[in-house]
């Protein structure tokens, strides 16, 4: 008899862990809330406008992510890949950093050498901070916020405000004064500091739902699993008998194994019913999370951006991106704000003018704005601090399992973690039922 399996919440992880586990011949059912696959990374359609709840950016460091987009089918071409470059135009505070076309470490070490706007004090302090971190093999112990190891290695303010603070926010979600610099040290181990192809930065031209949950919701149905959108399961309730019903599943079926792969603060209601996880529960609460903000304006024809994504300073927006560049329709751009800041205490209007403002002294006149949409996700993510605990993928209940980018892990959250946790609660469950992966396998 083959174990069924059931998998709470389609967004990566959720997809990540109803894949792994479909390719040992178990059958799987996933279970998705709302209409739109993807969770935190999906497309929104707003007033005729398809966008995302917002831009995403993966690295080539996202080796997971990418293994399973292949498995899946999805095409290389959707991504759209290319070597880091971090690059602030303007008069004001004009930057530009490019990884060159060489292998690590000399991509890094030959980019910064070649680095617009920055000096040479910025520059030995980029080195000592890399070598800081290798010597110790990027263990930071005991962990401190980012700004402390900032502090400690003498980085510039330039450097700090142009590359380390955004790089930091953009990552971890979580200010640098209050962000865990061992997160950002695995993330730059990873990144920066590993082969040249690592710190590539992916960018999608196809909408966060395409780009994975459909293409692997498509996969799963292909070989007669189950993926039930529209059907929000309420609660967990055990069988008594090692197994466990979904209050919410219509078929009221008995599953050997459940996959929570929702965002942490909807997993408590789940698992009421079972004492062994009260203590989960708490250390779910103890987390705290930061939002994600991005604008998309969509204006009467195209902008002049010297690339598909580029770094503002100084003002509310982070980074903007031309979606035209992208795949997307000519004059679309998008402006992120990650992690709590000054842009939180004024109303959207205002934000909405000032960041006209603000892409106007740096791409000169704009066209006319037709469309204007801000995307607010008040729980993008966990707060990445100092020591936070993060709970395993395996729970004290056997057959109860977390998937979700706050599962413990080197990274922040990410798509990146969100997969890894998938993945690797289907292998635990896999290993459990003495199941192997194997891609030939189909359902009947
Ligand atoms: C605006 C924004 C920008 C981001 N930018 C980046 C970026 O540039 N790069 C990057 O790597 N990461 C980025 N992230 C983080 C990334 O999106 C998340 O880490 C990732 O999507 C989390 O995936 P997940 O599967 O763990 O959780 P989720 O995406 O939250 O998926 C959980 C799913 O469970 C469903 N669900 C919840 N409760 C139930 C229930 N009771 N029954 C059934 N279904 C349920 C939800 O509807 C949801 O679809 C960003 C996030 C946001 C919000």
């Amino acid at each position: 008899m083959k174990p069924e399996l059931a998998v709470i919440g389609g967004g990566y992880a959720g997809f990540a862990a109803a894949v792994t586990l479909a390719r040992s011949g178990a059958r799987v059912t996933l279970f998705e809330a709302s209409r739109t696959l993807g969770g935190r990374a999906r497309v929104v359609e707003k007033d005729g406008h398809r966008v995302d709840n917002g831009q995403h950016i993966l690295l080539g460091a996202y080796s997971e992510t990418l293994r399973l987009l292949r498995l899946v089918g999805v095409r290389p071409g959707v991504l759209d890949t290319r070597r880091l470059a971090l690059i602030y135009p303007g008069a004001a505070d004009p930057c530009e950093l490019r990884a060159a076309a060489l292998p690590a470490p000399l991509h890094l070490a030959v980019g910064l050498l070649r680095a617009r706007g920055l000096d040479w004090a910025d520059k030995l302090a980029m080195v000592r901070l890399l070598r800081r971190l290798k010597r110790d093999r990027f263990r930071v112990a005991p962990d401190r916020p980012v700004a402390a190891l900032l502090a400690e290695t003498g980085q510039t303010a330039r450097l700090s405000r142009l590359i380390w603070e955004p790089l930091c926010v953009a990552a971890l979600n979580t200010p640098v004064a209050a962000a865990s610099a061992q997160v950002f040290a695995h993330v730059l181990r990873d990144s920066l500091a590993a082969g040249a192809s690592a710190s590539d930065l992916l960018l999608p031209k196809v909408d966060l739902s395409e780009l994975f949950p459909v293409p692997a919701s498509r996969w799963l149905a292909m070989r007669g699993h189950a993926v039930r959108t529209s059907e929000p399961i309420r609660a967990i309730e055990a069988t008594g008998d090692g197994g466990y019903r979904l209050d919410g599943d219509p078929w009221h079926t008995r599953y050997d194994h459940v996959v929570i792969a929702t965002a942490p603060y909807h997993v408590a209601p789940l698992v009421g019913a079972l004492p062994a996880l009260a203590g989960l529960v708490e250390q779910l609460a103890a987390l705290r999370h930061e939002p994600i903000v991005t604008a998309w304006l969509a204006f009467d024809g195209p902008l002049a951006f010297p690339a598909p994504m580029i770094g503002m300073s100084g003002g509310y927006g982070q980074w903007a991106f031309d979606r035209a560049a992208l795949g997307g329709p000519d004059g679309l751009v998008g402006v992120v704000i990650s992690a709590s800041g000054a842009h939180r205490q004024i109303s959207g209007d205002a934000l909405e003018i000032a960041l006209l403002g603000e892409l106007q002294a740096i791409l000169g006149p704009l066209p006319a704005l037709k469309w204007a949409q801000i995307i607010t996700e008040k729980r993008a993510t966990f707060a990445c601090t100092p020591g936070v605990r993060r709970p395993t993928g395996a729970t004290p209940e056997p057959g109860i399992w977390l998937a979700g980018d706050y599962v413990a892990s080197d990274y922040p959250a990410t798509l990146e973690s969100a997969v890894q946790s998938g993945v690797a609660a289907a292998r635990g469950i896999l290993q459990r039922c003495g199941l192997k992966e194997n891609s030939l396998f189909r359902i009947d």
